[in-house]
């Protein structure tokens, strides 16, 4: 009977479980054996792999955080662990891995692919940074919670007549900030798209203020700047009180939104049919409503797209 495993690594991200359910039962309506791998890379090395029946997998569509672990594990670079890693498959007559992660994580499966064993990439994060979809399994989960955040944060600065900046994650990517600006009305995004003008900042706040709104709204991308810092500066220029607000790993965790679930369900099923082929070394992603694949050289080298019109949205109705 021939053999499949699948495994989340780097960040984790809403959704997960539900892409590893679908490996898991498209896998064995194919006929496969199917493995789990336990805390990623790592537990590949470590030999930490158990094989899944239809039942362990039951009742995870809904829940967060993923429940095969996830870790950070450099050491992967290295030639001669990823043998080891290698060899745990070849032991077990493993033949291809699904693996659901970022950037990192598609690394070793280019990896992985060199040395023989057939990879399939999908696209795990609420960062949504992996050039290779138009949107990653988890976003939209994350957005919906940091929209949720910002509203409630507006009940309370609009009583208070405040500026709310409001940090989220998104490592070097401004899709959070951008989409939850527009999804917030926010007055003002800054992201390492954007980039920080401290001019054209203060003066859209000003300017907010002067027209007599009793709150704005600023959202920052992590790694841009001291958002503690820059709330002090705020107010001193603009004399607007405002507070920061760093939401933190909460963005990460929660029930996967319905469209995290379909995603995720329709591209487990999707690298099932990749490695029944025989084919590796891909990556999957959606473009519009399709789902497509490339070759996972290609997809960590795509530049990827800036959705200029949607960054012309922000602070043009708010
Ligand atoms: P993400 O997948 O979310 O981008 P990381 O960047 O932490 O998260 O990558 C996840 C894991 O992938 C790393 O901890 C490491 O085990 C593995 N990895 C990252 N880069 C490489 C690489 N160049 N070669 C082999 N493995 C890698």
């Amino acid at each position: 009977m021939r053999k499949i495993a699948v495994m989340t690594s780097g960040g984790d991200a809403p959704g997960m479980n539900a892409a590893v359910r679908a490996v898991v039962r498209s896998g064995l309506h194919y006929g496969f054996e199917v493995y789990g791998v336990y805390d990623g890379y790592e537990g590949l090395t470590n030999g930490k792999i158990r094989k899944l029946e239809r039942g362990d997998v039951g009742g995870i569509i809904s829940s967060g955080g993923t429940v095969l672990g996830s870790a950070r594990f450099p050491e992967f670079k290295e030639i001669e662990v990823r043998k080891r890693a290698v060899k745990q498959l070849k032991d077990l007559g493993i033949e291809g891995l699904v693996v659901i992660g970022g950037d990192g994580t598609y690394r070793g499966a280019q990896a992985l692919t060199k040395m023989g064993i057939n990879c399939v990439g999908l696209p795990g994060t609420i960062d949504n940074d992996i050039s290779s979809t138009d949107y990653t399994i988890g976003f939209f989960t994350a957005l919906q919670t940091i929209v949720e955040s910002i509203d409630k944060l507006r009940d309370t600065s609009l009583s208070h007549q405040r500026c709310s900046v409001v940090e989220v994650m998104g490592r070097h990517c401004g899709d959070l900030a951008l989409y939850a600006g527009i999804s917030a009305g926010s007055e003002f995004i800054i992201t390492p798209e954007t980039k920080y003008n401290r001019e054209l900042t203060m003066t859209a706040i000003k300017q907010s203020h002067n027209n007599g709104r009793r709150h704005a709204l600023v959202v920052v991308t992590e790694n841009m700047l001291n958002v503690l810092d820059f709330a002090k500066d705020i107010e001193k220029t603009t004399g607007y009180e405002t507070r920061a607000t760093i939401l933190g790993h909460v963005q990460r965790g929660g029930n996967p939104v319905g469209f995290d679930r379909v995603l995720a369900t329709e591209m487990g099923e999707y690298a099932v049919e990749l490695l029944k082929d025989y084919k590796g070394g891909r990556a999957v992603g959606l473009k519009g409503m399709d789902l497509v694949d490339y070759d996972i050289n290609y997809a960590l080298n795509k530049k990827r797209e800036i959705p200029n019109k949607r960054y012309g949205l922000v602070g043009r109705l708010s």
